[in-house]
Order: C-alpha cells, then sequence, then structure tokens
C-alpha cells in the first residue's frame, strides 16, 4: 500500500524528563484492549495496581488521573511501566504518540502530533521544506473508518494538493488569505451536498485553479488584524477553549488564556478592541517578520494532517473552518506571549503550539464550541 509519511516523522525524540509540558498530563489516556489483555497475565498484585488505576470516560477505559497528572508518572518524570515492566506494558497511545498513523484502506499517512512540544519543535525547524515521502510499503495498523470510496478519496487529495499550492503562491494577507479559504470551503461543501455525495458518476471536485472566481477577492477591512473579530475571539476564548480546570490540568494554557483576559477584559482592558490587536498583531511582527509565513505553514501542516478527516466526515467547511480558528488562536497567544515576557524563541514557539493544540484539537467538546462561535463569520462572507 502507499505510505506519505511526513519528512520529519523519523527526527522524532522524547525529551523524556526535560520535557516542559508532558503528554502524561492534561487530557485523558485510553487503554486499549490488547494492553489491558496483557496487564490480565500479570500477577494478581501488580494486575490489581494496574486495574485500580483505570475508569471509564465516555464508555471508554481510560487511566485515573490524579490532580494533575498521571498516577504511573514519577518524581522523575519518566513512567513507572515503562521503567518496572518495560515499553510493553505501556497503552497503545503512549507507545506511539506523538506519531500519528491513520490507514484510509486506500493508502495511509504518518505524521507528528504537535501537541508534543519536540515535534512542534520539530515543525518549526523544518517549516520550510517539510512534505509527504511517499513509500510503498506493508500497512501494520488497521483501516480507521468505513469509507471506501477511492474515487472521493482522490478528489480529496487533489483538493488538498490545490489548497497547499494555493497557500504556498497567495500574494495576500494571511487574513485575506484565510477569508479565501472559508469562501472555497463554503462552495466545495454546497457543490458535494448539491451531488448528494453521490462519487460514482465521474463527479470531478471543484478545482480551484480552474475555477473562474477562484481565488475571488474577498473584502477584508484592512483595520482588521484578523480575519475573526475581537467579539468570535472573545467567545471562543471564554466558552471553548478555557476552563478553570486547566489551572491544574494544563497550568500554561491557563496562563495564556489569562493574559488574553487581562489584556481584553481586565483592568487594562482597552475600549477599541479591533485597534489593540492590530496593536498586538503589529508588535509582533516587529519581533517576528516572518509570523505570516510561519503561520502559513503550519496550516499547510494542518491541512497534510487532517484535511483528509472529510473522507470520514464530509465537512469541508468544518475542517477548514477549524484549521483558521487554530492560526488565529496561536496567533493571539504568540502575541500576548511576547508581551507579556519580551521574549519568544523556537522553544517557546513549540510550548505555545503544543499547549494550544492539546486541548484545542483532542477535545470535541472545545472545538464544537469554538466552531459554534466563529459560524457569523460564515454569513458575512458571500
Ligand atoms: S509530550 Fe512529547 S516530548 Fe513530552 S514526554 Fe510526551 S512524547 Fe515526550
Amino acid at each position: 500500500m502507499k505510505l506519505h509519511r511526513i519528512s520529519f516523522y523519523d527526527n522524532f525524540t522524547c525529551a523524556t524528563d526535560q520535557c516542559p509540558d508532558t503528554c502524561c498530563a492534561g487530557w485523558n489516556i485510553p487503554v486499549d484492549q490488547e494492553t489491558m489483555q496483557k496487564w490480565q497475565t500479570y500477577p494478581l498484585s501488580l494486575r490489581l495496581g494496574l486495574f485500580s488505576h483505570l475508569c471509564k470516560k465516555e464508555g471508554i477505559p481510560c487511566i485515573r488521573m490524579t490532580h494533575t497528572h498521571c498516577p504511573f508518572q514519577d518524581a522523575d518524570m519518566l513512567c513507572s511501566l515503562e521503567r518496572h515492566h518495560g515499553e510493553d506494558a505501556m497503552p497503545h497511545i503512549c507507545r506511539i504518540y506523538p506519531r500519528k498513523r491513520k490507514n484510509y484502506g486506500i493508502c495511509a499517512e504518518e505524521t507528528l502530533e504537535l501537541s508534543c512540544p519536540k515535534a512542534a519543535e520539530l515543525f518549526l525547524e523544518h517549516r520550510h521544506d517539510f512534505h509527504y515521502v511517499s513509500l510503498d510499503t506493508e500497512i501494520s495498523y488497521p483501516v480507521s473508518g468505513t469509507n471506501q470510496d477511492a474515487t472521493f478519496f482522490e478528489d480529496l487529495l487533489f483538493c488538498r494538493e490545490e489548497l497547499i499550492s494555493f497557500l504556498q503562491t497567495a500574494d495576500m494577507d494571511f487574513p485575506a488569505i484565510c477569508a479565501v479559504l472559508i469562501r472555497y470551503a463554503k462552495k466545495q461543501q454546497e457543490f458535494w451536498i448539491s451531488h448528494g455525495f453521490s462519487f460514482a458518476d465521474g463527479i470531478q471536485p471543484q478545482s480551484l485553479h480552474h475555477s473562474d472566481d477562484f481565488p475571488h477577492p474577498v473584502q477584508i477591512n484592512p483595520a482588521d488584524a484578523f480575519l475573526i473579530s475581537g467579539d468570535i475571539l472573545s467567545r471562543m476564548i471564554s466558552e471553548g477553549l478555557y476552563h478553570e480546570k486547566m489551572r491544574t490540568k494544563s497550568p500554561f494554557l491557563y496562563e495564556l488564556c489569562h493574559l488574553y483576559f487581562d489584556e481584553f477584559s481586565g483592568s487594562k482592558k482597552t475600549p477599541d478592541v479591533s485597534q489593540h490587536l492590530m496593536f498586538l498583531h503589529n508588535d509582533l511582527q516587529n519581533v517576528l517578520p516572518d509570523v505570516e509565513d510561519l503561520l502559513r505553514s503550519y496550516y499547510i501542516y494542518y491541512l497534510d494532517s487532517c484535511f483528509l478527516d472529510i473522507f470520514e466526515t464530509y465537512s469541508f467547511l468544518k475542517t477548514i473552518a477549524s484549521g483558521i480558528i487554530h492560526v488565529s488562536l496561536i496567533w493571539l497567544f504568540f502575541s500576548l506571549y511576547h508581551r507579556k515576557y519580551h521574549s519568544l524563541t523556537g522553544a517557546e514557539q513549540a510550548r505555545i503550539i503544543a499547549a494550544y493544540e492539546k486541548r484545542a484539537r483532542h477535545n470535541d467538546v472545545v472545538l464544537n464550541a469554538m466552531y459554534e462561535a466563529l459560524t457569523p463569520l460564515f454569513t458575512n462572507l458571500q
């Protein structure tokens, strides 16, 4: 089978006890059936210890986290399961993370999750030259969805290539690019809905470059730093991303959200939100002149990792718009972090990306709430 593997995939090594925000905290860690069966073969006393740390989250067996982290994480930040019983005793997800492997049945793709700070660092190091390497190989992991429509899959690969090529070459500011992307997503969604998602009769995807009105310039207010207005950003953070529990579970992201609250709703609150967003934007541009380029690369990586989700969800609009949410918030957190600490090194950028992704990309409740907050934007972009 064809395997597409992101070019820096094999460069990953875990930071272990040096990790600034370890994957042993801040989210649920599911335990797969195979690992539980292995645990069943261990001596009784050990078995009891292991199973007593399990609970169910939405029907899925997970490790019962302490107030702050995984109970198997030792004081030196290393995993006691691995230390005492070998890597095989760890849940499957802990053994492969941050590698993301997806078998579509037609081909497989492998990337690294940027919710890991080390993977985010690798992305930043390789952001000018990452690409998929194509290999012919046996795929050992199972098919992850039920769609078998090879024609639709090919169409999605075609759309992804066109979008990436657009992002690499478009001569416009990032808010204008985002507006074009949303408009494109809406048109694709309407196109496929009007064809009833029936792909057997040789329907071709709507081509960006052959479409008369692409990239159709969308009117953007030049006074807006972001495509997303201050009101929508505020709803996305307060009703979606933020939760009081982050104080112990994701302290770094908690701090970033509070930098936002201090700046926009605390005592320092400025009356003109869009003017203040523009100020932050320009401030960041001064210290990181190629920040737009960085965020384009981030969006391209997002497309590489997530665009084919549409093969199962059929949702062009939600997939493309979610990437814009992520880009906008990372941009905002970069700005706020720099304003507070007067520093934004590569390692700090990677830490911000990872902390944000861990919550926003891996929690459907959070993403749905942020997407819900974004929907008023769609009516404005005809
Ligand atoms: S988040 Fe990444 S670098 Fe940190 S402990 Fe987990 S796998 Fe290692």
